[in-house]
């Protein structure tokens, strides 16, 4: 997606050689156009598997997941990383390591928001280990739900996410893919000069 692949670009700012930092218009701030062109991109990608749901994680994951919910018009639905007291009836939970804080997470998501007739789509921001990606499949698979497709902004395809979640049997859609952040350089997959 060229416009996801520009703002990389034009804003990203690399942190060291395993992360990159966009919140100009994506961890922070937000791009609300882009937010919506993402949203009708995994729409047409997607739209001949039934989706009933997004799935994504809190916080980050949201911006982009609500215009896709938006578009296929399909509830949003967002992991929480800490159950709050106002939830006291039923919920699936499991452990996700996060990536950048190097800290793990018990992450839930309500039994009233996700049953076994649904078909999920799960959106996310990055993917780099797959950690983030696999635990929310865990969520569908505890509700006895199904994933037709993960779908991420940015895929840093230097780490390991990809083959991780294919060999879990699931389908990948990345719109912007990072070849490497070396020498405190983006360079995305496709681009010789970036
Ligand atoms: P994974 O779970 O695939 O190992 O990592 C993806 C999760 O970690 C995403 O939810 C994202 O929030 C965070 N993450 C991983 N790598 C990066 C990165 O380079 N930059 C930012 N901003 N977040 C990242």
């Amino acid at each position: 997606m060229d416009a996801l692949r520009r703002k990389v670009i034009e804003d990203g700012v690399v942190i060291d050689e395993k992360i990159l930092k966009v919140d100009g218009f994506l961890n922070h701030q937000i791009d609300a156009a882009l937010m919506y062109d993402i949203g009708q991109t995994f729409y047409e990608q997607f739209v001949d598997q039934g989706v009933t749901k997004i799935l994504t994680i809190e916080a980050s994951g949201i911006a982009p997941a609500i215009m896709a919910a938006h578009r296929f018009d399909v509830p949003c639905l967002f992991a929480k990383k800490a159950k709050p007291s106002t939830l006291n009836a039923g919920y699936y939970q499991t452990d996700v390591h996060s990536f950048t804080k190097n800290k793990t997470n018990t992450v839930i998501v309500s039994e009233e928001f996700l049953s076994a007739d649904d078909k999920v789509l799960i959106i996310d921001d990055f993917l780099a280990n797959g950690e983030a990606a696999l635990g929310l499949h865990r969520l569908v698979e505890q509700a006895g739900a199904t994933t037709v497709g993960v779908g991420i902004l940015v895929e840093k395809s230097f780490q390991q996410g990809r083959s991780r979640l294919e060999e879990a049997g699931l389908t990948v859609s990345s719109l912007c893919q990072v070849a490497s952040l070396t020498g405190n350089k983006v360079t995305l997959v496709g681009d010789t000069e970036s």
